[in-house]
């Protein structure tokens, strides 16, 4: 009999095909989705502790296929990365975001979601001001958000690329922080805006002193270097409470609200100013 060639070396099982040929098609569904602009943005606000006013909201993408079931940011994401349409999908995303956070009151921030991977293109700049340009939307408004992972592959062309979006007024936000590495040194670096102390710190501070300490660090960090911490996934009163206790500036989570559809944002803000 035939030897097997190096092809068919690693197991080729019925299993392996079958995820092989659903990651494909969702591939192509999702180019498809691309292509026709059908990724949509929800958008979930960013609250001051102090007073429970809005800071601005963060915009997050969202993909319902036809059959009414939808496909969460943390498995097409990473499909779109792999398929080399983070960007295309990016652009679409922020032009979206843009033209809606338009209509907002003018001091909202919009808080936007760049992918590590994006960190190495080094038109990043170029694609974002454009967008900027296109849809009128001031660079001092958009905050965007990226995590630390994104300065592992090249971290020169990542602080490049972060200065330039700076120069041009573009907050800069680090997100899931306290979950990557080399946090600190980077802080160092260059000026960032924001600290977005990661949800799995805040889901269990209240129970756990090792997770306390975490977020208390975080925060005398913020404090100590002029940076805003954010805490996500604020869910409870009770952890509301005692992050601003510990000068937490700013939450996010379903104690505020969940991620909302474009249209609601208003209805949102309006119900905000007259309860
Ligand atoms: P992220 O940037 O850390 O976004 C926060 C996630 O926490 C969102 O999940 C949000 O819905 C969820 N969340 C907010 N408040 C709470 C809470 O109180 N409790 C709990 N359990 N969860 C809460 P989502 O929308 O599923 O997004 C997941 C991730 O997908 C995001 O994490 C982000 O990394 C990525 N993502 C979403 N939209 C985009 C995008 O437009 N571009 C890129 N590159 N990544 C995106
Ligand atoms: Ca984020
Ligand atoms: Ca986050
Ligand atoms: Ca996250």
């Amino acid at each position: 009999a035939k030897r097997n060639g190096p092809a068919s070396c690693c197991a080729y099982t019925p299993e392996l095909r079958r995820e092989l040929a659903a990651r494909l098609a969702t591939e192509s569904r999702l180019r498809e989705a691309v292509a026709a602009d059908r990724i949509d943005v929800h958008f979930q606000p960013l609250v001051r502790l102090t007073d429970g006013s809005i800071h601005g909201f963060e915009a997050l993408a969202r993909w319902k296929l036809e059959d009414g079931s939808s496909v969460p940011p943390d498995v097409f994401i990473p499909i779109a990365e792999e398929a080399g349409l983070i960007s295309d999908l990016s652009t679409h995303l922020l032009r979206r975001a843009c033209r809606t956070a338009l209509t907002w009151p003018s001091g909202l921030i919009l808080a936007f979601n760049i992918s590590p991977l994006q960190l190495v293109d080094i038109l990043l700049p170029e694609r974002i001001l454009a967008v900027l340009a296109e849809t009128g939307f001031p660079a001092h408004r958009l905050s965007v958000e990226i995590t630390e992972s994104g300065f592992a592959a090249d971290l020169e062309r990542a602080l490049d690329i972060i200065g330039r979006l700076r120069e041009q007024g573009v907050r800069i936000a680090i997100d899931d922080f306290g979950t990557g590495y080399s946090s600190l040194s980077q802080l160092a670096n260059f000026p960032v805006d924001k600290l977005k102390i990661d949800r799995q710190f805040i889901a269990n501070f209240l129970t756990s002193d090792k997770q306390m300490k975490i977020v208390r660090a975080i925060v005398q960090i913020g404090l100590g270097l002029g940076i805003a911490t954010l805490a996500e996934g604020v869910e409870t009163e009770e952890e509301h409470r005692r992050l601003r206790a510990l000068g937490c500036q700013l939450g996010q989570g379903y104690l505020f609200a969940a991620p909302m559809p474009a249209d609601e944002v208003a209805t949102y803000l309006a119900g905000l100013s007259d309860p």
